[in-house]
């Protein structure tokens, strides 16, 4: 049986509410706008939904991929195949003396203004990162000397196999510990982690103060980034001893460019969407870099955005 017949069958009920759907432009659900159709697009409401998900696609193996909100993909022109599973309906927050708990769906932004406006502070660098929840918990998300794994108290996950999923207790509970994070790197990585919520562990300020860190952070970023252009944030790792940014000037591709995809003139470690540029032409961009800064200065750029679908 095709994919889509098959999901037909299985989930009626979800394809009849638009929660699954068929041929979705992933240009249109990340921050490159860039990418071709996702096989099956599935926005599941609740945890169980998830979990049915899961079960058909490993049961299946059918390829299968937990998308937040894009900001740190580039998707092939050719699309995705098998299923695609948004997380942007779980978006609840709620707040526990010190603590606050979000949903994987939850916008930074919107967890980073809830705990502004709660008198919490400690995730004010993550406001002007553009992901959600689980993906900057998956990343070890950071900015101006803060990550993730300074705040994060516990996790919830699912384990992606079906003893564990079709157990009577599917959710693994992770200490902040156990989610191994080092730079832009979690345990959610190493273990196919799918990511529920997480508790984040705060400290008391004032919301002016709070908002002012915010504010500063915002401006600098403005000054700094291309905020104003699609792409993916920093492309590649900071390499030990070395500013990518700067590496990359000095090889004189500032602005460099093929086709619609450009190393910013603004930051050279973003690649920015001119127009309408291709993940090919994007991917030609990163190699020409990488080789550029190798050959330059003997130094391997590792890409920090995930690379999605076939070449
Ligand atoms: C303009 C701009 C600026 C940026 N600045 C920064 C910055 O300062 N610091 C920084 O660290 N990053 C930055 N980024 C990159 C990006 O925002 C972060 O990596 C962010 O954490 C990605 O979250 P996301 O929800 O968009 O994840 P996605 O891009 O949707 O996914 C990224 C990875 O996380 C996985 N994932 C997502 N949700 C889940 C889940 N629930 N369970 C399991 N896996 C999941 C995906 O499968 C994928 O492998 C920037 C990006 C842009 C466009």
């Amino acid at each position: 049986m095709q994919l889509r017949d098959s999901i037909l069958a299985s989930f009626p009920h979800l394809c009849e509410a638009g929660q699954i759907r068929f041929g979705v432009p992933m240009k249109d659900y990340c921050s490159f706008k860039i990418g071709g159709l996702a096989e099956v697009f599935c926005v599941p409401q609740t945890q169980q939904h998830l979990i049915d998900l899961l079960v058909f696609c490993i049961n299946g193996n059918i390829p299968y991929f937990i998308l937040g909100k894009g900001s740190n993909l580039l998707i092939s022109d050719k699309g995705l195949s098998g299923v695609v599973i948004a997380t942007s309906a779980f978006t609840k927050i709620t707040r526990d003396e010190d603590y606050i708990s979000a949903f994987s769906g939850v916008l930074l932004k919107d967890l980073c203004d809830f705990a502004m406006e709660q008198g919490l502070s400690g995730l004010e660098f993550a406001h002007g990162i553009p992901g959600s929840v689980g993906g900057a918990v998956f990343m070890n998300a950071g900015a101006y000397g803060g990550e993730i794994k300074d705040v994060l108290y516990c996790s919830k996950c699912l384990v992606p196999n079906l003893e564990s999923l079709t157990s009577s207790s599917p959710v693994l509970h992770l200490k902040a510990e156990e989610h191994k994070f080092s730079y832009r790197h979690s345990a959610l990585q190493e273990r196919s982690l799918i990511h529920l919520s997480s508790v984040f562990h705060l400290h008391h300020d004032t919301t002016d103060a709070i908002k002012q860190r915010m504010d500063m952070l915002e401006a600098q970023r403005w000054e700094k980034q291309p905020m104003n252009l699609p792409s993916a944030g920093s492309v590649f790792k900071r390499p030990e001893g070395y500013f990518t940014g700067k590496l990359v000037d000095d090889c004189g591709l500032r602005g460099f460019r093929i086709g619609d995809a450009a190393v910013s003139d603004k930051h050279c470690g973003f690649i920015v969407n001119l127009g309408s540029a291709s993940a090919k032409e994007v991917l030609q961009v990163i190699r020409y870099v990488q080789k550029s800064v190798f050959d330059h200065f003997g130094v391997c750029l590792e890409t920090e955005i995930r690379i999605l679908g076939e070449p």
